[in-house]
């Protein structure tokens, strides 16, 4: 069976439309797909349209991911298997006001920089104002400014650098509550990416627990073996379900293709145990 409940399309900081990816999905065999595109769900429309229309043998699973705050730390919360995502219309539309005022900070730091009109400028390669990091990055690439989107990232972007804003993000609590209230499964995604010591990786979970949180992403597109095992283990201390997904977020700008990430360890619950997906899958 293979299933993806992370990936992004172009109504965040993914490059593919909702239509592209379904076309991938087939292309790559998936056979159920959760699109999580960064604090909206404009997408799952689209995507919903295009799989019925290429009448595609793909399943949809509504997901989201949230940039939530937790202590000083940024952390991303997945919210899947959605009933009703118009529920969560009310913190979308807090989360997409601090996102466009940190745009318009970012865009100001890179000017003081010395680039010139950069709002303009990465709303163009976004397409809308919903603007991520990595936007900012591929402008500084087109630019010349650094050679990849790494370097944009670590010399520009990223915490203690010239162009980071701290935003003041809502808070885990709020963001499991909300997806508990659209009637989803609130998921702490790669927990291996915050650079997070064992113990504070594990006081997070703690708070994520507390906050009622429901797994974490197990398997996320950059584990490795050994990660996949603490995390595995993590599960079992916790009671957390087990989550996988690629992260795919473009051709050329990911590592990992659409459902190509490593199974699920034996000893874990799935995320998906109570969606009605038997472990043989076929649709
Ligand atoms: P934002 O939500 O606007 O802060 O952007 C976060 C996104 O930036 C993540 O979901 C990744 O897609 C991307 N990202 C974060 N850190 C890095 C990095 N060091 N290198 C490349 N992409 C990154
Ligand atoms: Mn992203
Ligand atoms: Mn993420
Ligand atoms: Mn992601």
């Amino acid at each position: 069976m293979i299933i993806d409940l992370h990936c992004h399309s172009h109504f965040s900081d993914g490059l593919h439309s909702p239509h592209e990816l379904v076309q991938m999905a087939v292309a790559r065999g998936v056979q159920y797909l959760a699109l999580t595109d960064h604090d909206t769900v404009a997408g799952l429309e689209g995507i919903r349209k295009a799989c019925q229309e290429a009448n595609a043998p793909l399943q949809l699973i509504n997901g989201i991911e949230l940039t939530v705050s937790w202590k000083k730390q940024v952390l991303h919360l997945l919210g899947l298997h959605l009933e009703q995502p118009e529920t969560l219309n009310r913190l979308i539309n807090k989360q997409h006001e601090l996102r466009k005022e940190r745009a318009r900070q970012i865009a100001e730091q890179l000017e003081e920089l010395g680039m010139e009109q950069v709002f303009e400028q990465v709303q163009d390669i976004a397409g809308h104002d919903h603007i991520a990091r990595p936007h900012f990055a591929r402008l500084l690439v087109e630019k010349g400014w650094v050679k990849d989107i790494q370097t944009a990232f670590k010399r520009y972007l990223t915490r203690g650098k010239p162009a980071y804003v701290p935003t003041a993000w809502v808070s885990m609590e709020e963001g499991v509550e909300a997806i508990h209230q659209a009637g989803g499964l609130a998921v702490l995604a790669h927990p291996c990416q915050y650079g997070f010591t064992r113990t504070k990786l594990y006081e997070c979970m703690d708070a994520l627990k507390a906050s009622g949180g429901d797994g974490i992403e197990v398997v996320s597109g950059d584990s490795s073996p050994q990660q996949i095992k603490e995390m595995a283990k993590a599960c079992e201390d916790f009671d957390f379900l087990a989550s996988s997904g690629s992260d795919f977020h473009g051709t050329g700008l990911s590592k990992m293709a659409m459902g190509q990430q490593a199974a699920l360890p034996e000893n874990c619950r799935p995320v998906w145990q109570n969606w009605g997906i038997e472990e043989q899958g076929s649709l």
